[in-house]
């Protein structure tokens, strides 16, 4: 551990998006194209993402909460049917089910992954149950074998919130055609970014047109080849759709960013197992779950608080953090606590005890490909000097 890191240097960002040059060029190149909106840069990115993930179809919308708006319209979700989601997630992966006056039905994670618990799932199965949604927390992947075993036994849909799983391997192939669907964001602090975005894919046709028709006001042809030189002027609604699609502007630089994803999550790793190697003997800390590290995201790095050795909890943690110019988050605020889901279906914070208890002593430290070797060291010896000081 280099003891000469001083926390006066600049702050080190909780996170901080890779956007060089190229993905300057390609926005501008756009720009300059006269073509703004949905075009064929678009059509590339769902192209290149589909080719790369290894899924059939990929529909490119304006976020990841939009993906999974569609993927639950295209199963016909209707009111009063119920859908299973995690606790332990963002408020998108469950207010989607209630777009519909549906039921999100929460469910625990499992204490070590922060994955959705498939044994929990098992038992909120229910007649009225359309779908469960998995999150790959962090980016390591939720236990994808044995819900799809539950989803397949129920011949109910299963609809992964992989907004974290960007490169995520799982079974030896990249996540993104192992479910009925399955739902990307490019939020800016996601692992790839178009500012705001989101991809859609799945293997089947029929899915696939439908999310591409609502995403785009129920129209049946998009407005790129509307207004063709070819094309014609004739369109026809048939249904009440979305605005949902992406812009050109961001799919340019979704294009630049996915041909950098490998790099990206290259350099992640190393942080990831920079902290592992200086943290993990430390019996302040637990370090992340992560199983093989060349199969996870690492979109964050979750590191989990050994309580009963500090004198001080969570939130004075990330202030002493803080203090030492580090950037840090949490993830996630359990939905159950958040006063929409408390007062609309009478939580309470024991309801999903594991979520709960590892809410309270979660603290996702930066990682991000654009930093430097010397701020990894300084979020290590804050970490270490944090623990030091105020120790049980
Ligand atoms: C970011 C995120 C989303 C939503 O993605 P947007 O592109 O911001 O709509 C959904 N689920 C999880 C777990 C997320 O982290």
């Amino acid at each position: 551990m280099s003891t000469d890191v001083s926390f006066d240097e600049p702050f080190v960002a909780f996170a901080r998006p890779d956007i060089g040059r190229e993905e300057i060029d390609a926005v501008r190149e756009v720009l300059e194209s006269g073509w703004l909106t949905t075009g064929e840069r678009a059509h590339d990115f769902e192209r290149e993402f589909a080719a790369f993930v290894g899924a059939r179809h990929a529909v490119a919308l304006n976020s990841g909460t939009a993906a999974l708006h569609l993927a639950l319209e295209a199963i016909g979700l209707g009111r009063d049917d119920e859908v299973i989601v995690p606790a332990y997630t963002f408020t998108a992966t469950a207010e989607v089910v209630l777009y519909f006056g549906a039921k999100p039905v929460l469910v625990d994670v499992d204490a070590r992954t922060l994955n959705i618990d498939p044994a929990a799932v098992e038992r909120a199965m229910s007649a009225r149950t359309r779908a469960i949604i998995p999150v790959h927390f962090g980016g390591l992947a939720a236990d994808l074998e044995r819900i799809s075993a539950i989803a397949r036994r129920a011949g109910i849909a299963v609809i992964e919130d992989a907004a974290h799983a960007i490169p995520t391997r799982y079974g030896g192939r990249l996540i993104g055609s192992a479910s009925d669907f399955t739902c990307f964001s490019f939020y800016a602090t996601k692992t790839i970014t178009t500012g705001e975005g989101g991809m859609l894919c799945t293997d089947d046709d029929a899915h696939a047109e439908r999310c591409r028709i609502m995403a785009l006001h129920g129209i049946n042809r998009d407005a790129w080849k509307r207004y063709r030189a070819e094309g014609s002027w004739f369109y026809e609604v048939v249904a009440p759709g979305f605005k949902y699609n992406m812009t050109d502007l961001a799919a340019a630089l979704g294009l630049v960013q996915l041909r950098k994803v490998r790099r990206m999550r290259d350099r992640r790793q190393e942080i990831a197992m920079l902290y592992n190697g200086a943290l993990g003997q430390n019996a302040h800390y637990e370090i992340p779950s992560f199983g093989d590290p060349e199969a996870h995201a690492w979109h964050l790095y979750p590191l989990r608080l050994n309580l009963a050795r500090f004198r001080i909890d969570r939130s004075q943690f990330i202030d002493e953090l803080r203090a030492r110019g580090i950037g840090t988050s949490v993830h996630f605020i359990p939905l159950h606590l958040h006063p929409f889901y408390r007062e609309r279906f009478g939580y309470r914070p024991e309801d999903f005890p594991v979520s709960f208890a590892e809410y309270q002593r979660e603290v996702s430290l930066p990682i991000y490909s654009l930093m430097t070797d010397r701020e990894i060291q300084k979020v290590i010896a804050a970490v270490l000097d944090t623990g030091r000081q105020f120790s049980a």
